[in-house]
């Protein structure tokens, strides 16, 4: 067994029911007070959330657009919590923020990806914190960049705030160019949280992964397949009016239909042809292992000779030739280009290293 990273976390947000998986709802930004009122209703009546969330402090990627409502919209969660009974969250980004909603009676708060991207943001906020460790449920955002370290250091500096209801949000990770998702899941970050701690509470957030209506359903769906704890949603009275977020903000109700048919099933055991399986595939990867090693090692060789004969240790043309017949090769045997490229170009940098190691060695 391995030693937990953060042995006494906790999850910061606890399910109506013990085996159920956590959801959180609510619009993007509070918008109005009938706006709040009127969404965490309906959401309550869905009887489907553990948590109504509302932005009151909006990170505009550019400014000029809505940059959120501000302290007042504070009291119109006072009054959401007061009239349903729902726990409430929002979105903090410096020491007064969270001082505000500490005020106000917000229960839970959560760093968006902008933060968690800066230290010095994060910092700041965990200091806060510090003064009131046991106050808050606290959700951390990946950030932007698909950085673990950077996700695990702002997780790291609320804990050492004295803070213990902790729990990560994945939201995609932000990408240049088009993809049809507008912050690609790049599942194996998540996974690999998990792997490293895997007491920490992981909630998936398919509204900003996938920036669109149609998308909600189908990425929590892979979540839940993942195994993640639960789901944050963006939810909104009336989406096509609202004033972030639009594209990818559901109805209550349709947040409802969505929910109800994300049917998960308990984890059954193994079988006995998956154990036959797994074992073909640990005797594939030793042969697998033991290819690579005599590939390193022929590379070894060939940098030697580079380095007798004064030749250059990065040879464009080999590389391109390779690559080529590599990924051809690869494509008529199933495996995909894309795939096959980055594997290639991970055995490249490698010789290349070493290659060059040996130069600095002799
Ligand atoms: C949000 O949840 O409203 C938000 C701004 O999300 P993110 O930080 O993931 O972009
Ligand atoms: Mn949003």
């Amino acid at each position: 067994m391995r030693h937990p990273v953060f042995p006494d976390i906790i999850p910061a947000v606890i399910p109506q029911q013990s085996h159920a998986k956590v959801v959180i709802a609510g619009p993007c930004s509070a918008e109005s007070r009938n706006q709040i009122i009127e969404t965490a209703t309906a959401l309550k009546e869905s009887g489907k959330v553990d948590l109504f969330r509302a932005g009151i402090w909006k990170p505009r990627t550019r400014p000029g657009g809505f940059e959120g409502c501000g302290s007042e919209g504070l009291k119109w969660l006072q009054e959401v919590k007061a009239a349903t009974g729902l726990k409430t969250a929002t979105e903090v980004a410096t020491a007064q923020h969270v001082m505000e909603a500490a005020d106000a009676g917000i229960d839970t708060i959560w760093l968006g990806a902008r933060t968690t991207t800066n230290p010095f943001a994060v910092q700041e906020i965990a200091d806060a914190l510090s003064e009131m460790p046991d106050r808050f449920g606290i959700l951390v955002k990946n950030p932007a960049n698909p950085d673990l370290d950077l996700w695990i250091g702002a997780i790291q500096r609320i804990y050492n705030s004295g803070a213990r209801r902790i729990s990560a949000i994945h939201r995609g990770f932000s990408v240049y160019g088009t993809s049809p998702y507008r912050n690609p899941p790049q599942w194996h970050i998540p996974i690999e949280l998990h792997r490293k701690m895997p007491e920490l509470q992981l909630i998936f957030d398919p509204s900003h992964t996938g920036g669109k209506r149609d998308l909600v359903a189908p990425l929590a769906r892979e979540a839940y397949e993942l195994g993640f704890d639960g789901l944050i949603i963006e939810s909104h009275c009336n989406p096509d009016c609202a004033l972030s977020d639009a594209a990818q903000q559901i109805t209550p109700s349709e947040l409802k239909y969505i929910l109800e048919n994300l049917v998960f099933k308990p984890a059954g055991e193994p079988t006995q042809r998956m154990a036959e399986l797994r074992s073909r595939i640990d005797c594939l990867d030793s042969q697998l292992l033991e290819v690579i090693a005599q590939r390193m090692e022929l590379t070894d060789e060939i940098g030697r000779l580079k380095l007798d004969n004064g030749i250059p240790v990065l040879q464009p043309q080999r590389y391109e030739t390779l690559m080529e017949t590599r990924v051809a090769e690869a494509e008529n045997l199933g495996i995909d280009r894309k795939f096959m490229s980055s594997l290639l170009a991970i055995l490249h940098e490698e010789s290349v290293k070493r290659q060059l190691a040996l130069k600095g060695r002799l």
